[in-house]
């Protein structure tokens, strides 16, 4: 069968032929891969940054955005049988911490968990893969062409999760979830995390802004305007001026990934506010007015946290959004997935993505 291997020792992106995978255990599940999404970790690792094959080998199968069809079953397995649509978790614990032992690897404290196409595990480019069923996520068959964004919406449900957790754990008003009506919402960073962040958002109820540095009219723009959203053009509109143009902010996701960016937007945050961060920016210096942020920080009672990865539920939650959002904006999925590529194409897809590219899937149901 095809895969697209990366050697790590040339840098080279290759369709390869191996082995067909077989089941071994009989808690192991068999997939014909349909759709594997490409987003910036695959384009990180093409560029030589973090990607290590599985020991002892010197090329790792890419991939770890999924959607697959089970064709066959171990024994031992239960909640899954031919023809079932599953998206493929992505992290496996390190099986020594307290998080992995209790199936949160998301919160691994050593480190040493690894990931299906990015750190020890073979990833998802191939036109069949095998994994345990503890690992797989059911997709209802109205979610087959959309199923393929359960894991960044993983990454997002994960961050509203936590955000909301804390903020309904402190505050008597964020207890009641119909009052999110009443409340603003800021998504820093309108790529594929941002939109999908847009729709689970919209989902509770909250009152939409979306922020970003392109042309109003543009794919992610009218995007964010089919969920009613509302557009704020960082090049024109000062981040701290936010809270006088727009009113009080009660919960910034970022997703924008410039750590300059991701300070600034605490001029945004508004009384009581919550900022969930998930872009991960490079490591680079610069000047902040740091008196400023602290100074609100603490008279404006705000809370901030870094979010990554997800557990298990919030893939479960990210399937149900997502199903919920066919049938409420069916046209801002579709749009999201701006291009569909075989196989054979993929370097070019990652090494040149198109200006108005949002998420590009790769589809391995006809290879
Ligand atoms: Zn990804
Ligand atoms: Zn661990």
């Amino acid at each position: 069968m095809k895969a697209i291997a990366l050697n790590i020792q040339t840098q080279k992106l290759s369709i390869e032929e191996i082995p067909e995978p077989k089941i071994q255990k009989e808690t192991e599940v068999k997939l014909k891969m349909l759709e594997v999404g490409i987003c910036g970790t695959d384009r990180e690792e093409v560029a030589g940054g973090r990607a290590f094959p599985p020991a002892g080998e010197n090329t790792l199968i890419l991939g770890h955005e999924s959607v697959a069809e089970v064709v066959e079953v171990g024994q031992a397995v239960r909640t899954f049988k031919k023809g079932d649509l599953a998206v493929i978790t992505v992290r496996r614990g390190c099986g020594s911490c307290a998080p992995c032992k209790s199936g949160r690897s998301d919160f691994c404290y050593t480190g040493n968990y690894t990931e299906r196409g990015i750190k020890g595990r073979h990833g998802f480019h191939a036109e069949y893969v095998i994994d345990e069923e503890q690992y797989l996520v059911k997709v209802p068959p109205e979610l087959k062409l959309y199923g393929v964004l359960t894991e960044p919406m993983s990454v997002v449900e994960k961050a509203i999760d936590e955000i909301l957790t804390i903020q309904q754990a402190r505050l008597p008003d964020w207890r009641d979830t119909t009052l999110y009506k009443n409340k603003k919402a800021l998504v820093a960073g309108l790529g594929p995390i941002g939109l999908l962040a847009c729709i689970a958002l919209r989902l509770r109820g909250f009152q939409l802004f979306g922020m970003d540095i392109v042309d109003t009219g543009t794919p992610r723009t009218k995007i964010l305007q089919e969920l009613g959203g509302t557009y704020i053009d960082a090049r024109t509109t000062k981040t701290s001026d936010i809270p006088t143009k727009f009113g009080q902010i009660d919960l910034i996701l970022e997703a924008a990934g410039v750590a300059r960016v991701e300070f600034d937007l605490f001029s945004a945050l508004g009384i009581n506010g919550g900022y969930v961060l998930t872009g991960v920016p490079p490591t680079s210096s610069f000047e902040i007015n740091g008196g400023h942020i602290v100074h609100d920080f603490v008279m404006k009672n705000q809370v901030a946290l870094g979010s990554v990865n997800a557990g298990k539920n919030h893939w479960e939650m990210a399937v149900r959004d997502l199903t919920l959002a066919t049938t409420k904006w069916k046209g801002s999925l579709q749009a999201l997935i701006t291009s569909h590529i075989s196989p054979d194409k993929i370097l070019e897809a990652i090494e040149h993505p198109g200006k108005d590219e949002i998420k590009t899937v790769v589809n391995w149901s006809a290879a």
